[in-house]
């Protein structure tokens, strides 16, 4: 997708280690990654970088903080409170760009479950950045969340598993 409208990606290569479900991230990744090629211009980058984060000031243990950044068209301030929303498309469905609204509004429920949080932050004409934070394999916000993802309430609420 990305060589065919000449975007080049980019991203600064480490690896950390999280105990999460891995088709359910890379469905999280995917999302993004696809928002940053499809509303980018043509000769335009994206930039995926993963980084540590210790917080021990707050005591909330370390994470891992993974920023989505595109040269696209930017999203404008007062819609970016909107575009976790389930079916919205802040302009967009105005333009040839195709969609559906959905993909971001199943990011957010993704992250939630899996004890994460998820961000984004743009300027006009420029670009916009999507930030997650995932908990390390060794956070407790990890365990108390896996847990729950693995029990089964994120794919079948009323279903018991296990
Ligand atoms: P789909 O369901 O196929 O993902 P979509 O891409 O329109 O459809 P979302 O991924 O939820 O839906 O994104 C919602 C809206 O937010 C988009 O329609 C677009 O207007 C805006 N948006 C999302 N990512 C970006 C981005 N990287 N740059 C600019 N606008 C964006
Ligand atoms: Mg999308």
């Amino acid at each position: 997708m990305a060589y065919k409208r000449h975007i080049s990606m980019k991203t600064n290569n480490v690896d950390y280690f999280l105990i999460a479900d891995y088709q359910r991230l890379k469905q999280v990744l995917l999302n993004l990654i696809n928002n940053a090629i499809k509303y980018n211009k043509p000769n335009g980058f994206v930039e995926t970088t993963c980084d540590l984060i210790s917080n021990v000031a707050d005591g909330s243990g370390d994470w891992v903080r993974i920023n989505i950044t595109d040269s696209g068209k930017g999203i404008a301030e007062e819609n970016l409170y909107k575009v976790f929303e389930p079916f919205e498309r802040v302009g967009a469905e105005i333009t040839e760009i195709e969609g559906s609204g959905l993909g971001l509004s199943i990011v957010k429920k993704l992250v939630d479950a899996m004890g994460g949080k998820v961000g984004v932050a743009s300027e006009l004409g420029k670009g916009t950045t999507f930030w997650l934070e995932l908990p390390l394999a060794d956070n407790p916000a990890n365990q108390i969340q896996q847990h729950e993802f693995i029990s089964g309430k994120i794919n079948a609420p009323s279903q018991k598993v296990g």
